[in-house]
């Protein structure tokens, strides 16, 4: 059996060998997939570890995404476009680095009719899943961008990538709603009501001046309805959850590593199951 695993720490809880597993076996193909818990200092040894006992590849969580950049010896346009590593191929010892995330996010949006071209969109966060996401709507057309975040500076750097189309603006309760009225498609990329330490919204009101036909997007998939999307649904508004990006993003990271053109749909609904029982 050939090796794949997902690094983090914390990784324990990471739905990924449960994705990954449901998927390959499906497929009955020869590969177990397993969680390591890898500490931050402990990455270049585990690194060399991988490469020594033949492993395929594998994803990173927490807190390898960006440390891994610099450390992979071939990196993909969309890894660098983020500077995020979550999927990364072993062959001949040699490391080949990419990210799924923009492009499950995407195919998320996709199988809920959400087509970001030519959209005024209000992205909330500037951290790991901002990134990911911002040059994936950049690059399916979206028309502007504000990025709304506590850390002011944090969104003034993502923003100065492409100041035409992208706009730092800051977290207040003004800010949003001046943010939200005619917007087109709103994204939470923060960890604002994610279970756990995710802490919450303190204010809800630029859902009053979001327009009715704007979906809202959130990033979070536990709870499988955040705050945030249950006062968006009961507004009106399309509510999408996290759920299916993290399904996509395993799924284009397990063509990554098998080199197989994967049918998405089939791949999706046997991920769904695995998640359900
Ligand atoms: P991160 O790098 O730690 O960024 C966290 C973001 O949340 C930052 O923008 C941070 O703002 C903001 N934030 C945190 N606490 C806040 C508060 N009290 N008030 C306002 N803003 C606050 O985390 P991440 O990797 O981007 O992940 C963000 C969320 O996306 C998590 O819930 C994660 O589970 C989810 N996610 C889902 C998927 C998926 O496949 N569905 C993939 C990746 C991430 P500051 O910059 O001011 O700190």
């Amino acid at each position: 059996m050939k090796k794949l695993c997902v690094i983090g720490d914390p990784v324990l809880h990471s739905r990924s060998p449960l994705i990954q597993n449901a998927m390959l076996r499906e497929l009955e193909l020869p590969y177990v997939y397993t969680a390591e818990t890898v500490p931050q200092k402990g990455l270049g040894a585990w690194l060399a570890r991988a490469k020594a006992e033949g492993y395929a590849g594998f994803n990173a969580t927490m807190p390898h995404k960006e440390a891994l950049v610099p450390l992979v010896d071939k990196l993909s346009e969309e890894a660098a476009a983020c500077a995020s590593v979550n999927t990364v191929c072993i062959k001949n010892g040699k490391l080949y680095g990419t990210s799924t995330d923009g492009a499950g996010f995407l195919r998320n949006l996709s199988d809920a009719g959400v087509n970001p071209a030519g959209k005024r969109i209000l992205l909330l966060g500037a951290g790991g899943a901002a990134r990911a996401v911002l040059p994936a709507l950049l690059s399916a057309g979206a028309l502007s961008v504000a990025v709304c975040n506590r850390t002011a500076d944090r969104a003034e750097r993502l923003c100065a990538l492409r100041p035409q189309v992208l706009r730092a603006a800051g977290f207040s309760p003004e800010a949003l709603r001046r943010e939200a009225e005619g917007a087109d498609l709103l994204v939470n990329c923060t960890s604002l009501g994610m279970g756990g330490t995710g802490g919450q919204f303190e204010d809800f009101s630029f859902l009053d001046v979001l327009p009715a036909h704007a979906p809202v997007c959130d990033l979070i998939y536990h709870p499988p309805e955040t705050a945030l999307l249950a006062r968006a649904r009961a507004r009106g508004h399309l509510a999408l959850n996290g759920l299916g990006m993290l399904i996509h993003q395993a799924v284009c990271a397990l063509e990554h590593f098998t080199g197989l053109a994967l049918d998405a749909e089939r791949m999706c609904a046997v991920a769904r199951r695995a998640l359900n029982r």
